[in-house]
């Protein structure tokens, strides 16, 4: 069984075997959660990011797809890196967003952890609203067979924190 928690704060200060970061596909940073975990986690997270990308990820990481690396300085064994679908109004690209939550406790699942936190991937810059995304995390999160115990939802503000209490039900 995994139990969903819902905190409102910021993922870079929660201790957990392993943290997901909303990426981008390049892997080497950006803003939002991923500048926060990277500046947080230190160059260690960076320099992992470097070699896959020099590796088997040399195109990046594709949407919806996941991969692990050390989690640095921070309070977690993993950081799970996701990259989230840019909303768009004339394309459906749910089963993208449910594939980063299905991919990251996959990886998980690889790994051995058995509690994750997960930010709002594609909530903010991506700009995916938040009632659909917490839809789509909480019931993916839900239905997929893991390992993991604890889904643990990080939500930066008290909006996304509404957002998915409402849904958590
Ligand atoms: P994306 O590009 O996938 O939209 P963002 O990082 O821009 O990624 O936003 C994803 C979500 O993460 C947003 O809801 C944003 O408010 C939130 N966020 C930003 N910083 C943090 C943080 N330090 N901890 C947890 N969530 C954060």
């Amino acid at each position: 069984m995994t139990t969903i928690t819902l905190v409102q704060g910021d993922i870079t200060r929660e201790s957990a075997d392993a943290i997901v970061n909303a990426a981008n596909s390049s892997l080497l940073g950006g803003g939002g959660v991923d500048g926060a975990i990277h500046r947080r986690g230190g160059p260690a997270i960076l320099a992992e990011c470097r070699s896959l990308r020099a590796g088997h990820l040399g195109k990046g990481l594709p949407t919806g797809e996941a991969v692990a690396t050390t989690a640095g300085d921070l309070d977690a064994r993993w950081v799970i890196h996701t990259v989230g679908p840019v909303y768009s109004t004339t394309e459906d690209r749910s089963g993208l967003l449910a594939s980063c939550y299905r991919e990251s406790l996959r990886v998980a699942d690889e790994l051995g952890a058995r509690t994750v936190a997960f930010p709002a991937v594609s909530t903010g810059v991506y700009r995916w609203p938040l009632d659909d995304a917490a839809r789509i995390a909480l019931d993916t999160v839900r239905t997929t067979p893991t390992s993991v115990t604890e889904a643990r939802f990080v939500l930066f503000d008290e909006r996304a924190y509404e957002a998915f209490s409402s849904r958590a039900g």
